[in-house]
């Protein structure tokens, strides 16, 4: 049984150990600096150990840490003299580079994944980064933990930002077009309840057909568009009033803020 440890207990820990305990074969341990009561929930509801910060760091083959970035400098500045060379840290922490976690635990090798919020339904799709002295057993435990809450894919860090322009901020992306679409639905006179059930379980569907049908998106919209029908005349709209321009716009300005936040 596989021993982790979680350094912060806030929504990022919580959608993965939920993943976790339905994956089985873990002991982990949890540690937080405020909100005692939430570990005293997560260990009736996921079997947790509640952990002091010490305990947490040298019981456990893995370290999971997700904490703010901004408390990154501090935590580690802490955890460096528990930790042993064959440790895992893994950070799910946003904007703060190998390099910086390196200097902190130069000892330790060190996996960056960023996750998205639908781990929190188990369907994250995660961007996975490995640092210098990361063994394959070391990569098969972060492909174990990352599986139980979507799915991963390993990138170089140069591609973190472009990630989290796709992965990252996309779930948001497609909440905006589905608020869109609600919108539409209420001014051709549905109520708010019909509209957003209606937009709702379409696109859930559509998802759904992307995710099962084993067909590209272009097969898929090919093949519910027929040629001079209406799906063909919305279309024609979007793609006349720029869409496809307007993703890539707002795509390389997530990635520049992600940049700009480094
Ligand atoms: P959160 O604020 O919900 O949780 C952070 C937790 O860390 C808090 O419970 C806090 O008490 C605890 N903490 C702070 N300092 C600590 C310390 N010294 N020791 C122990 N615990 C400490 O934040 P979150 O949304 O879960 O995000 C956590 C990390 O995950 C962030 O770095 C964020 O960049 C990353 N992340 C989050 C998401 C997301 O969808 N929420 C997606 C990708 C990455």
């Amino acid at each position: 049984m596989k021993k982790i440890s979680f350094i912060g207990a806030g929504n990022m820990a919580e959608a993965i150990i939920k993943g976790l305990t339905g994956a089985g074969s873990y002991e982990i341990r949890v540690t937080n600096r405020s909100n005692q009561a939430k570990l005293a929930q997560m260990k009736e509801d996921y079997g947790i150990i509640p952990a002091s910060f010490m305990e947490a760091v040298k019981d456990s083959e893995i370290i999971l840490l997700a904490v703010k970035p901004k408390d990154v400098g501090e935590v580690l500045a802490q955890a460096r003299e528990g930790m042993k060379s064959n440790q895992l840290l893994i950070s799910v922490a946003a904007g703060i580079p190998l390099v910086l976690l390196e200097k902190h635990l130069p000892h330790c090798p060190i996996i960056r994944a960023m996750p998205n919020t639908s781990s929190a339904v188990l369907h994250s799709m995660t961007g996975l980064v490995k640092g210098q002295s990361v063994t394959e057993e070391n990569q098969r435990d972060v492909e174990a933990i990352f599986g139980a809450v979507g799915k991963y894919i390993w990138i170089t860090e140069e591609q973190m930002n472009p990630l989290i322009a796709m992965s990252g901020s996309g779930p948001a992306y497609f909440y905006l077009f589905t608020e869109a679409l609600v919108k539409a639905g209420v001014d051709m006179g549905f109520s708010q309840e019909a509209a957003e059930n209606l937009a709702k379980e379409t696109l859930m569907g559509a998802a759904k057909m992307l995710a099962q049908s084993g067909k590209s998106p272009g097969e898929l919209r090919v093949a519910v568009t027929s040629p001079k029908g209406t799906t063909q005349e919305a279309l024609n709209v979007f793609l006349e009033k720029g869409l496809e321009e307007l993703v890539a716009q707002a795509a390389k300005a997530c990635k520049h803020r992600a940049q700009a936040m480094e």
